[in-house]
Parts: structure tokens; C-alpha cells; sequence
């Protein structure tokens, strides 16, 4: 059973930059989130060890108004991947759009690691 830290890592880290604007076709089926077309998902391109430290950066509010968020204090390669209305169910067809982004992560458990990919700024 995967555990919610594991479940972060499939959907959210990438360490490689994409190199194609067909990225997110192929990087969202990969990643098992195709099953119902996840309808946005932000993929970061940096390794894990600089993702899992934004948890002891800067604490800010999270969407849901919990407090175990954090912010990155330094930007980051982040690829958003939304799928497109045009999309037919079941194949998934996402738009692929690079951004250099702040990333606001929650971040739970002992070791303290991201479990949820809030927003980015
Ligand atoms: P993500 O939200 O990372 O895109 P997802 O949409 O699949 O993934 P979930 O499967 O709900 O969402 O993953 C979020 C996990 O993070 C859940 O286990 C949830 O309980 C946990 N979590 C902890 N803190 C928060 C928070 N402040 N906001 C949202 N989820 C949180």
C-alpha cells in the first residue's frame, strides 16, 4: 500500500526537465493518474532531497486553511500539466506549460516530508 509521501513522489517529482511539449500526455499516464483523467497536476523538476527541504522553509496557510504548509525560498522548474476540454475520456490529453515557480507544499509525519502539492506562486 502506498503511503502518502510515495503517493507525493509519483504525482509530483520529476527530476529531469521535459524536453517535448507532449510531456504531460505521457508523464500523466505513466504516473498512474489517467484513471478518471486528473483534471490538473504540477510536476517539479529538482531533485528530492531540495523538494523535501521547502518543509523546513517558510510556513504559510494552506488552501484548506491547515498550517503545515510551506513555501519554497527559492524557485523552482515546475511543468503544469491541465487537461484539455477537448479531451476524450479515456485518453487523457493535457496541456504542457514549463513555469519557474515558488511551490507551497504540506508537509506531515516523523521524518516531516511533502504529502500534498498546494499551489504555486
Ligand atoms: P495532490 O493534492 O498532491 O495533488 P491528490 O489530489 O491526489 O494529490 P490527495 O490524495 O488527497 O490529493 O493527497 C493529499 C494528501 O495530503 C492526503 O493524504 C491528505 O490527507 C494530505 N494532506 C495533509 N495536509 C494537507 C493539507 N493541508 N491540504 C491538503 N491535503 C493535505
Amino acid at each position: 500500500n502506498e503511503s502518502p509521501a510515495k503517493k507525493f513522489q509519483r504525482q509530483h517529482i520529476d527530476p529531469k526537465l521535459p524536453l517535448s511539449s507532449t510531456y504531460c500526455n505521457k508523464k500523466m499516464e505513466q504516473q498512474d493518474m489517467t484513471q478518471g483523467c486528473k483534471p490538473l497536476n504540477t510536476f517539479v523538476h529538482e531533485p528530492l532531497k531540495k523538494i523535501q527541504a521547502v518543509c523546513f522553509q517558510e510556513k504559510v496557510t494552506c488552501k484548506d486553511g491547515k498550517t503545515n504548509c510551506y513555501r519554497s525560498t527559492s524557485k523552482m522548474h515546475t511543468t503544469d500539466c491541465s487537461l484539455l476540454d477537448t479531451s476524450k475520456y479515456p485518453d487523457c490529453k493535457y496541456q504542457t506549460v514549463q513555469k519557474e515557480r515558488y511551490i507551497i507544499l504540506a508537509c506531515e509525519g516523523n521524518p516531516f516530508v511533502p504529502v500534498h502539492f498546494d499551489a504555486s506562486v
